[in-house]
């Protein structure tokens, strides 16, 4: 990676807070929202980590890097955390309260890719509220770039990627060159936490703030409606046996074995 500098894009969702047990909304058409922890989906901060840590072994290989978030106003909590962490820039796209589906998610990127000049998108290989697990593969399909997905370790090495993927019983090594997607995974690092002169200097730091039609989207579309969202079932209580020859008796009782 000698001569391309590298213009990074991290897309970081806000999301409920991954330690927090969700509940389900009265009408049961979502999750409960109100006075709820939000926080920036794992694997979009594992995103950032790696991004700054390309930044920080190769020097002066990484021109920028810059975090977007589509989400309410209040994502700009998460975007001044992505600087705070080291991000240089931000945008947020705000769209109030509209739930936006993957495949707006990816145009509203691409067209940030676009005007900005950017050549490596890191994002999350999913978001934990939806579990989508699309906008990386879509936003690929419609820059028409390389996607190397479910990273596990990224590394550079002359003007080419090089992205190992844990597949069944091993791991996949690809490569591709610039301009490309990633997606990652959990294990390919331990994000780290802000410190408090950095959450200060964030502050400072750039976000600007659109609206889709900045981007040239006069409305949200969505083409998907949730019909249902449910518990799963509650668990019975078990049954306690004193030796094999019950357990087997048992078994045979349920028509398990
Ligand atoms: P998903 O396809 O929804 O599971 O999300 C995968 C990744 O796409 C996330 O980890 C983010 O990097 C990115 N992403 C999805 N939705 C948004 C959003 N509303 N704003 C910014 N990034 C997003």
């Amino acid at each position: 990676m000698s001569s391309t500098k590298l213009k990074i894009l991290v897309p970081v969702k806000r999301v409920i807070d991954y330690a927090i047990k969700p509940r389900i909304n009265k009408t049961h058409t979502g999750v409960e929202t109100k006075n709820v922890k939000f926080s920036i989906n794992p694997f979009c901060d594992i995103a950032l980590e790696e991004s700054l840590r390309l930044r920080e072994a190769h020097k002066g290989i990484v021109d920028s890097i810059h975090a977007v978030s589509i989400g309410p106003t209040k994502a700009q909590d998460i975007l001044r955390t992505a600087m705070a962490k080291g991000a240089d820039t931000s945008t947020l796209v705000d769209v109030g309260d509209e739930i936006v589906e993957p495949l707006q998610v990816a145009k509203m990127l691409k067209s940030v890719v676009e005007k900005q000049g950017l050549n490596l998108v890191v994002l999350g290989k999913q978001a934990i509220d939806d579990d989508a697990n699309q906008t990386g593969q879509m936003l690929a399909g419609l820059l028409g770039w390389p996607q190397a997905t479910n990273a596990s370790k990224v590394e550079l090495k002359d003007e080419e990627v090089f992205v190992t993927r844990e597949i069944d019983g091993g791991a996949e090594t690809l490569k591709a060159k610039l301009p490309m997607i990633i997606t990652v995974d959990l294990r390919l690092n331990e994000p780290r936490y802000a410190t408090l002169p950095n959450v200060m200097k964030a502050k400072k730091k750039p976000l600007e703030k659109l609206k889709p039609k900045d981007l040239g989207f006069e409305s949200i579309e969505n083409r998907l409606e949730v019909v249902k969202v449910e518990e799963p079932p509650a668990r019975q209580a078990g049954v306690k046996v004193e030796n094999v020859d019950e357990l087997v008796a048992k078994l045979k009782e349920l028509k398990a074995i």
